[in-house]
């Protein structure tokens, strides 16, 4: 379901693109949206970007982060909306479904294993690393050139949806793909330097608490880990900074699956799901409404810090007493 020529020809002949990224943004697609804004800016086409959320602070080093806005009427009146690593029209925004619906032709781009597809054209692989890869190959579709900025940007898709080149998604063509943005000037080094090495303390004292709140479950082959809100008020951290707890509780040996609890404003629970292979996390986080894919997944849980441990650990429970699992 990859019609890039027909994706090509739409965005040729339009004179306005709009881009659209999914809601509490990660690097791939707000990376992937961005490299394909500004090559079209750079093709000489009006461009316009929304997110339902800001972009965090630690990924506006990304070339082309500067193009998003969180109001949905700058799509307003555009050719095209071209919807970046969106499962479902739902990852948008609560107001998605609207937002497709008075678009005059929608490309939809992604690579999650669970979509639901959608728009007149379609770039959806599931095999596919990151939505960096199709944007990639969009622009050899299209004839536009990848110079360093854009490369940059969907070097950091790439990079991070592959957990750093550690996930099975780091195949062959992924590995194409990112030597062709190596060779139009991406610099590995500063991207890292920009993701990793660029932290608050207020992050790392964050991460103590939640380090502190590790527990083991199911004789060790799941493990938890909670971040609370008072623990921002002790810290000064914020939500930004929960992001990549989740591998610590993966990083034990024997750990099958690592959980992320995080404690929302609104007394729900935001879930983090890893998974080494026994379990396919995807399935768990449907059951209540999350998704992603089978080694990483998410999902928003309505109820407490406590529940949500308890819902975790019983369908972990289950799920690893089933042969079903995953290539993670
Ligand atoms: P994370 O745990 O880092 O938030 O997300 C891991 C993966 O699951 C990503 O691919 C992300 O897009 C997906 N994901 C996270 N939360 C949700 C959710 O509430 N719904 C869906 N459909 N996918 C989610
Ligand atoms: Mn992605």
């Amino acid at each position: 379901m990859a019609d890039y020529a027909a994706a090509a020809r739409a965005i040729t002949t339009a004179d306005s693109l709009g881009l659209v990224s999914h809601l509490n943004p990660d690097p791939d697609t707000i990376g992937s949206a961005a490299a394909l804004a500004l090559a079209a800016q750079r093709a000489g086409k009006r461009v316009a970007a929304y997110c339902r959320d800001a972009v965090p602070a630690n990924y506006r080093f990304i070339p082309g982060s500067g193009l998003f806005s969180t109001n949905p009427a700058v799509l307003e009146g555009v050719d095209v909306l071209v919807v970046v690593d969106c499962s479902e029209p739902g990852r948008i925004g609560p107001d998605g479904e609207a937002i497709l619906s008075t678009a005059a032709l929608v490309i939809d781009i992604d690579h999650h294993t669970d979509g639901v597809v959608f728009g007149k054209v379609r770039l959806v692989e599931p095999g596919a690393a990151a939505s960096g890869v199709l944007i990639h190959e969009l622009l050899n579709e299209l004839g536009w050139s990848v110079d360093r900025e854009i490369a940059e940007a969907l070097y950091t898709a790439i990079e991070t949806d592959t957990g750093s080149f550690h996930y099975p998604n780091t195949t062959p063509r992924c590995l194409r793909v990112t030597a062709e943005l190596l060779e139009r000037g991406c610099r590995p080094q500063k991207v890292a330097q920009a993701l990793y090495e660029s932290h608050r303390p207020e992050r790392f004292r964050l991460l103590g608490l939640a380090l502190n709140t590790l527990e083991l479950a199911l004789e060790g082959r799941l493990a938890l880990i909670q971040v609370t809100r008072a623990m921002y008020d002790r810290t000064g951290a914020s939500v930004e900074d929960t992001e990549d707890i989740v591998d610590y509780a993966r990083g034990l040996a024997g750990v099958e699956v690592g959980a992320f609890l995080r404690e929302e404003a609104d007394g729900t629970v935001k879930l983090s799901l890893r998974s080494k292979g026994a379990v396919r996390v995807d399935e768990l986080a449907r059951r209540i409404g999350g998704g992603g894919h089978p080694c990483a997944a998410g999902a928003g849980f309505s109820g407490s810090l406590g529940e949500a441990r308890e819902w975790v650990i019983a369908n972990v429970a289950q799920a690893l007493s089933e042969p079903a699992g995953a290539d993670c």
